[in-house]
């Protein structure tokens, strides 16, 4: 069994290279932002303020998330499109500076990583939910490629945007996410950094095939 943690900012293409490196190595890929994300859905939805308060601790604890056959349930309703709109990053992000919303985060993501190999995007795999993980990467790009990236993405999906808004969100969401004191988004000291502004998905997928090809030898 190994683990394969890919931290990076918002944008910088975890998700497509985690997923791709999974289907390669033929083990499960865990999206931790989505687990923030329904955290953040549902809370909004009670109308209950994303910020630390009785209220809170006590709607988390109810709040029922599971990872199925690839698919993400909250309460049973399988949950995707819903947590995929223009604010909803915003909302994980607020979420996840409570420490009790983490620890329910990473427990989801170690227990099913305690039973079959894993590759998990997030912004602390490596660091913090599976600092043991034999392999790390952290991948960047530059603000404005991750911005193009997103809008493309909004836009296929018939989402109206306009690139400067989306360009303030991934800033402000890299402040959010570097800036705050629980698990803040940086490179493990043991991982390997990739920038990809310039690189195709093909040449980043190679780049960590190789990776984990020459340390596993
Ligand atoms: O990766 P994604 O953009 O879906 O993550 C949404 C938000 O969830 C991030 O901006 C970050 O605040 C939070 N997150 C986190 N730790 C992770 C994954 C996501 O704090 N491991």
């Amino acid at each position: 069994m190994f683990h394969i943690a890919i931290d990076g900012p918002a944008g910088s293409g975890k998700s497509t290279i985690a997923k791709s490196i999974a289907g390669i190595l033929g083990c499960k890929y865990l999206d931790s932002g989505a687990i923030y994300r329904i955290i953040g859905y549902h809370m909004t939805k009670k109308n209950i303020p994303l910020k630390k308060s009785q209220e809170f601790t006590e709607e988390l604890k109810n709040v029922k998330i599971e990872v199925k056959n690839d698919k993400y349930y909250l309460f049973d309703e399988e949950i995707n499109e819903q947590i995929r709109k223009k604010e909803s990053g915003m909302y994980a992000s607020e979420v996840a500076k409570i420490g009790e919303v983490r620890d329910k985060v990473n427990s989801i993501l170690r227990s099913i990583s305690s039973k079959m190999s894993t590759v998990i995007d997030g912004r602390d795999i490596g660091t913090v939910v599976l600092p043991d993980a034999e392999f790390k990467i952290f991948l960047t790009a530059s603000p404005e490629e991750r911005a193009r990236r997103r809008f493309c993405e909004l836009r296929e999906k018939n989402i109206s945007a306009e690139y400067d808004e989306v360009l303030k969100e991934i800033n402000e969401r890299d402040a959010a996410d570097t800036l705050r004191n629980l698990a803040p988004l940086r490179p493990a000291e043991d991982s390997v950094t990739i920038d990809t502004t310039s690189l195709s998905v093909e040449d980043v997928v190679g780049r960590i095939k190789r990776y984990v090809e020459e340390k596993k030898q």
